[in-house]
């Protein structure tokens, strides 16, 4: 049974051997089969690690773009906690501060300088505010009145304004009279006091003390205090009646009074009351002392402002209850509040939000610029929704109503870097593969150049041995004629001689070729330069080859200047030369055609040149039958016999004769190989 191998040797042998003949097809395909065993190989060793490897680059790109992302959100990531861990620190400062204030002491409390912080308030252990203000008691409220007595109110104040002072007395006191709750009766009461002062009464400073004294803590309708009221009226009237003294001293007791007093929320009066006071005791008291008062009372009453804003938020946090010395932060609309169970009662620290996500803003940037400098990280509220964040992260618990989130700085610079450095790293695996491709290519050519010549090599071989059979042939048939007398006459006879002649030169010229050619290839072919007669070399080898273009019907012309100069040359090389020339136009020429031979004088030496009007050379030819073995791949030529070193040789002994050849030609209309040949001796040349 044949096996698949061996049948498709047979099937590829009978394919080649139609078209070369079935020895060359054989042996085509042992050549074939030793280019596919070094294509297998080349493949195995090269080609498939070179692809793997580029494959694998490819991935390991793909892999680390799919690391760079994930670096940066990891970066991202870090950002995030850090800020989380800057807020935290915030209020770890924050909270060594309070815990130190607390310790201290009320005063202490209100001096901390925490950033966004708006007030400091303590409550006891029932949750009643205690500092630095208080909430407004019963007594604070405003009660109703009724008709009769605003009605006399209204009388009594416009009777003032004009000024009437027993009727206006009597006015007053009828308002006393229909006031039905303590606070309007105060305020009936210091209405007849004050109408005594504006009229200077002396009666009027005893009313206002009487007033002052018996209404302590009541409240006029506006939320001032009657006390207060009496004694700035009472210090006025003092100065007005030329009682500086008296009016200072009255001056600092109200000032006195409103610095001991509990302030209560809502009721800014308390403040101004004190501060009108000490804006007039300007000049009679000691100018430091009185601005340092006129601070802390200005401070004071402006803390009393800001808690008056946070009341409402200031009294759900007074129910806040937390583990004791534990901050406990709780986001409110106007505040952040910071709770704290201390001793018998608690704390509560009311921060300004904008203030707090300002400063932390600060940290946020500050942050992701040192981590890294290509993300960018900000604040932004919890329930904003945020494209293209790497990171997000809430703030909670000390403040869940906002988020720290992390993008990239320049999402289209990071994009446009990373492509360009991929395609950068895909044009060098490109650049890789390509060139590994040209060695491929390269490598593949030069194994068929090499299995070309191992065929031209075998070619010539046989063409040699061929060139030698049929001079032989020749000699032998005719000499055997010769020997049996098998000849009609002399004429035949001579005929007969003179082929053995030519067969004999063909014969040595062919030898003469085949050692030249080994001595050119081993590098040991010397010649020796000699000045010669170029034209008497043409001449004679034109008449060696007569008889060839006899027999080929070829006409052979030679056309020589008048004066040839004296050329250096190996005058057996050149004459070889010459017969290669000739007996390649009258092989490749066309029967009855001219071959020509023309020598011309030229500036650097002269020129030969052989025409012939044969079969030509087609222009892809031209730059290869000077190559040793060549033969052009026509039938044309193969029907014509040679071994294809002929003009190796030729090149060969011109360019050693510092020369050049060159061939012009087309196909169907014939050849011109010329040569020229330098006339200069050359250096060191023989005599
Ligand atoms: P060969 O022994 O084959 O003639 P050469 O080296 O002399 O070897 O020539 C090489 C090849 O060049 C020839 O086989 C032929 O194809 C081509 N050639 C040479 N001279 C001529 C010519 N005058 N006209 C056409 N073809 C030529």
């Amino acid at each position: 049974m044949p096996t698949t191998r061996s049948r498709l040797r047979r099937h590829l042998t009978r394919l080649l051997a139609r078209r070369r003949g079935s020895a060359a097809a054989l042996r085509d395909l042992e050549q074939l089969n030793e280019v596919l065993r070094f294509s297998l190989l080349f493949t195995l060793l090269i080609l498939l690690p070179v692809v793997l490897l580029a494959l694998l680059a490819l991935r390991s790109i793909q892999a680390e773009e799919i690391v760079v992302d994930a670096g940066s959100e990891q970066r991202a990531e870090a950002i995030t906690i850090q800020v989380q861990d800057s807020l935290r620190s915030l209020l770890d400062e924050f909270e060594d501060e309070a815990r130190a204030s607390m310790s201290d002491g009320d005063a202490a409390l209100q001096q901390m300088q925490a950033i966004g912080l708006r007030g400091a308030f303590r409550f006891d252990a029932n949750g009643e505010l205690v500092s630095p203000f208080v909430w407004p008691g019963p007594d604070d409220t405003w009660p109703d009145t009724t008709a009769a007595y605003e009605q006399a109110l209204t009388q009594a104040t416009r009777l003032d304004r004009e000024g009437g002072s027993a009727e206006t007395q009597r006015a007053w006191e009828r308002a006393t009279r229909l006031a039905t709750a303590p606070a309007h009766h105060a305020e009936a009461r210091l209405g007849a006091a004050r109408a005594l002062a504006r009229a200077n009464d002396p009666r009027a400073d005893s009313a206002l003390v009487l007033t002052a004294n018996e209404f302590p803590t009541l409240r006029d309708r506006r939320g001032v205090r009657v006390a207060d009221i009496a004694n700035t009226l009472r210090a006025d009237l003092a100065e007005r009646t030329n009682r500086p003294e008296d009016a200072a001293r009255i001056r600092r007791g109200i000032v006195d009074h409103a610095l001991a007093a509990d302030w209560k929320i809502g009721f800014p009066a308390d403040g101004f009351v004190a501060e009108r006071a000490l804006e007039a005791l300007a000049g009679t008291m000691d100018e430091s002392a009185r601005k340092l008062a006129l601070d802390r009372v200005r401070a004071r009453a402006s803390q009393l402002y800001e808690a008056a804003a946070l009341a409402d938020e200031l009294r759900v946090a007074s129910k806040r209850q937390g583990a004791e010395g534990e901050f406990v932060y709780t986001p409110e609309t106007k505040s952040l509040w910071a709770s704290v169970a201390w001793k018998d009662g608690a704390l509560a620290f009311a921060f300004d939000y904008d203030a707090l996500r300002a400063e932390l803003q600060h940290h946020v940037v500050d942050v992701a610029n040192r981590i890294d400098s290509n993300l960018s990280a900000e604040l932004r509220a919890a329930r904003d929704t945020v494209d293209g964040t790497l990171a997000r992260r809430s703030l909670a618990p000390d403040l869940p109503a906002l988020d720290v989130i992390v993008r990239n700085a320049d999402p289209t610079a990071l994009i446009t870097q990373r492509s360009r450095s991929g395609l950068q790293r895909r044009l060098v695996i490109a650049l890789a593969l390509l060139a590994v491709s040209i060695g491929v290519f390269a490598a593949v050519r030069t194994v068929g150049r090499e299995v070309e010549g191992a065929r031209a090599k075998a070619d010539f071989a046989a063409n040699v041995s061929h060139e030698l059979r049929s001079p032989i042939t020749q000699i032998r048939l005719k000499g055997e004629a010769l020997q049996l007398d098998l000849v009609y006459d002399d004429a035949d006879r001579q005929a007969h001689y003179d082929a053995i002649v030519r067969e004999c030169e063909r014969l040595s010229r062919l030898v003469d070729n085949v050692l030249d050619f080994s001595a050119i290839e081993r590098g040991v072919k010397k010649y020796t330069l000699r000045a010669e007669d170029l034209g008497e070399i043409i001449v004679r080898s034109v008449e060696a080859c007569r008889s060839a273009a006899d027999a080929a019907s070829l006409k052979l012309a030679v056309s020589l200047p008048d004066a040839l100069p004296v050329v250096w040359v190996d005058r057996e090389a050149i004459g070889q030369v010459m017969t290669n020339l000739l007996s390649n136009a009258i092989k490749y020429g066309s029967d009855g055609k001219l071959v020509e031979v023309v020598c011309r004088i030229t500036v650097d030496g002269a020129e030969v040149s052989v025409t012939d009007h044969g079969i030509g050379i087609g222009p892809d030819d031209q730059a290869k039958i000077f190559e040793h073995f060549y033969r052009v791949q026509s039938s044309e030529v193969r029907r014509r016999r040679g071994t294809g070193i002929g003009l190796t040789i030729v090149r060969y002994i011109v360019e050693a004769h510092g020369g050049t050849i060159a061939v012009q030609s087309a196909i169907g209309e014939g050849s011109t190989f010329t040569v020229t040949l330098p006339t200069q001796p050359p250096k060191g040349a023989g005599g």
